[in-house]
């Protein structure tokens, strides 16, 4: 059954996760203030799929159940599937601004399911039976689940295998007639702490050298042998002092996490892959290219958020109405505008695998997500124009609130703020200074390791999108049609 938002936040409460911050470990994380907005954010994936409003995009009916399921924990079943999940996916930016975590799950559970579906085919093994049965754990319980791609990868010259540490890649240290025993980590995992369950995959194609390491499976986030270190985000600290305008976003935000599996035992209903080198590069292509397309949900609804922020600041300066404004505007509409284009246009071309779930067209996902690597920066410096330099200069809130006596009519440093900055005299100086944080955090505080950064290395770095338009855009069938209208032979 599907869970509320409440009970997703309960149910984390449950879990024995183990949780590092600052080098400490921290039993109640689920409350801890850095950590809690990110819950917010994967909460509202919860709250909006019990929203009559929302239901046809947030939720869906289960091809392995016929139940309906969040629509985070569906296989993909048309065209028309990949077109919602873009469609959700803009919904929750505009709701959060910030990175709602549990795309990750969504895009391995559909990379996974046709890549054992192939792999079984080809190696008669019974990984798509393993990796149904564990979705359908999945979706009955409504848990969120982090697909976890990213290895250290330590020196990137060298093939797993060769690396002189043998962890840099998770691999496979003993195999027992029960199960795996694996070791190593990944990297900044989106979401891992807020997650039931990892679902764990290779991060590069594989060759016979790295067998052991060509392995995939799913387990408890608090299994034995597991644990998270919390990854620092710019201003992070800001959130321990205790003046929500401060943050910039006081409600939501994002997170990743170094995952740590120190010997976990896996036993075999979870292994979805061990051994099948020929497979790990499939498995790695079909999850990037979901999640390239995710990006073209996600990053636009950010957008959607920083655009009216944008507005919002014209306005409490009273500049709304000079045409340079209303042309950057128009602009930062443009060019988000087009990353939606390339989202929905990858998913509408979006074509049946073997097993049966629908995977997107991989080279408008990987032009969508090569369009993301820029675009936002784009947005950014669009928005900081707009904002002005008084969104990296203004005093704290507990300035603005400060008793302290300083003027020679015994006005407080908080009148005294509240005058200096104040602009458009029907908006309250407070407004004006929610505005100009919420942009600050955007453009360059602990949002913007969301808005900027995942958006340049997120689902894979430039460079892996341009690998994959090099291999998908047919040069040569391009050369072709040259030939073939001015009649040149061979
Ligand atoms: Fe989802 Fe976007 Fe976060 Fe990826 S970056 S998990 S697609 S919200
Ligand atoms: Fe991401």
């Amino acid at each position: 059954a599907l869970m509320t938002g409440d009970q997703y936040v309960e149910s984390l409460r449950k879990l024995k996760t183990r949780v590092y911050i600052f080098g400490e470990r921290v039993e109640n994380w689920v409350d801890h203030p850095i950590v809690r907005p990110s819950i917010n954010s994967i909460k509202m994936t919860y709250d909006l799929a019990q929203d009559p409003a929302y239901q046809d995009l947030m939720t869906a009916t289960s091809n392995l159940t016929g139940e309906t399921v969040n629509r985070f924990n569906h296989l993909h079943q048309s065209a028309d599937d990949l077109v919602r999940k873009v469609k959700m996916q803009r919904l929750l930016g505009q709701k959060t601004a910030s990175c709602f975590q549990r795309c990750v799950g969504m895009d391995s559970f559909n990379a996974v399911y046709s890549t054992t579906y192939e792999c079984d085919q080809a190696h008669g093994t019974h990984y798509h039976d393993n990796f149904k049965n564990f979705l359908k754990m999945v979706q009955e319980n409504d848990y969120v689940v982090d697909g976890a791609m990213t290895d250290p990868k330590g020196d990137r010259g060298l093939a797993p295998h060769a690396q002189p540490d043998p962890d840099m890649f998770v691999h496979v240290v003993a195999r027992r007639d029960d199960g795996i025993v694996v070791r190593g980590a990944k990297v900044h995992q989106t979401g891992s702490i807020n997650s039931h369950w990892h679902l764990m995959m290779p991060t590069i194609a594989m060759r016979e050298e790295d067998k052991d390491y060509a392995v995939s499976f799913a387990c408890p986030s608090d299994a034995e042998g597991v644990y998270m270190v919390y990854g620092r985000q710019s201003c992070d600290t800001r959130k321990l002092e205790g003046s929500d305008i401060d943050v910039g976003n006081p409600k939501f935000g994002g997170q990743e996490a170094l995952v740590v599996l120190d010997d976990v035992f896996i036993p075999n209903a979870y292994i979805f892959m061990n051994g099948e080198y020929d497979f790990s590069g499939m498995m790695v292509e079909r999850f990037a290219g979901y999640h390239r397309q995710s990006y073209g949900g996600c990053k636009v609804g950010v957008g959607d958020v920083v655009i009216g922020a944008a507005a919002l600041a014209a306005e409490c300066n009273g500049v709304e109405r000079a045409s340079h404004i209303k042309d950057k505007l128009i602009e930062m509409t443009h060019l988000n505008e087009t990353l939606y284009s390339c989202g929905i246009a990858c998913s509408a071309e979006g074509h049946a695998t073997p097993a049966g779930n629908y995977q997107i067209n991989l080279l408008l996902a990987n032009v969508c997500k090569q369009n993301i690597t820029r675009f936002p920066y784009e947005i950014v410096r669009l928005a900081e124009d707009i904002a002005g330099g008084l969104m990296v200069t203004l005093p704290a809130d507990k300035d603005f609130k400060s008793a302290t006596v300083a003027g020679r009519n015994g006005e407080t440093i908080g009148d005294i703020c509240t005058k200096y900055f104040a602009a458009h005299e029907d908006i309250p100086t407070e407004d004006r200074v929610k505005v100009m944080r919420f942009l600050e955090n955007i453009c360059l505080g602990t949002a913007a390791v969301g808005y900027r950064t995942e958006s340049m290395h997120g689902a894979g770095s430039p460079q892996a999108q341009r690998i994959m338009i090099a291999r998908q855009g047919n040069i040569d069938g391009k050369k072709q049609l040259v030939k073939d209208i001015v009649g040149i032979e061979k």
